[in-house]
């Protein structure tokens, strides 16, 4: 290479090398880009006789910026105590800690923490619509308390056994009216024939 252009290349890069330093300079510090996150979740309220559907809901969000742009149409059923709770914050607020809850838990189970209450929902979900053994226990033992702090296993046994009941009365009314339909359609089979 001719000295004439390693002079010229080696200015070159001393001038693009001065130049990137003098444009970090330039960069105002501290200006932070925070976005704000707005949306809306669904507080429920945990009791024995809760549907699945608000189970599957619990703590569901929604928004303009989620991948669920709608909530779901409240209330699910007659027994149904499902809000919709708006949030807003910003990313550096959730970096400061800020993402506190503000709404108390609503349950049947008195002072029952946040962590256990999603515990339970967690197993709830997990059992999903899947018929209850005919037998309580059974059922309690299907959600295993052992996951449960031993404070609230008492609590949560009374809770799942409650819930025994209200599956199985309404599984009982399911088969009844699914009986119904199907007598009505053997009915009017044969009075079609
Ligand atoms: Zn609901």
């Amino acid at each position: 290479m001719q000295p004439i252009w390693a002079m010229f290349l080696a200015g070159l890069a001393f001038f693009i090398i001065l130049h990137l330093r003098n444009r970090k300079r330039r960069t105002p510090p501290q200006k932070v880009y925070a976005r704000r996150i707005s949306g809306s979740h669904i507080e429920v309220h945990i009791h024995p006789k809760m549907s699945l559907a608000c189970v599957m809901d619990y703590g569901s969000q929604f928004g303009k910026g989620f991948r669920r742009k709608e909530g779901p149409n409240l209330p699910h059923d007659s027994l149904c105590r499902c809000r919709s709770v708006t949030f807003s914050f910003t990313s550096t607020e959730v970096f400061n800690g800020a993402l506190r809850r503000e709404i108390p838990l609503s349950s049947s189970i008195p002072d029952l923490p946040i962590d256990q209450a999603q515990q339970l929902i967690e197993r709830l979900r997990e059992l999903g619509a899947a018929a209850p053994p005919a037998d309580g226990d059974a059922y309690v033992e299907s959600v295993s308390l052992d996951l449960f702090s031993s404070q609230y296993r008492d609590s949560i046994h009374d809770f799942l056994l409650a819930r025994h009941e209200f599956l199985r009365e309404q599984g009982a009314t399911l088969a009844e009216s699914q009986a119904e339909r199907n007598g009505n359609l053997a009915e009017q089979k044969s009075a079609d024939s």
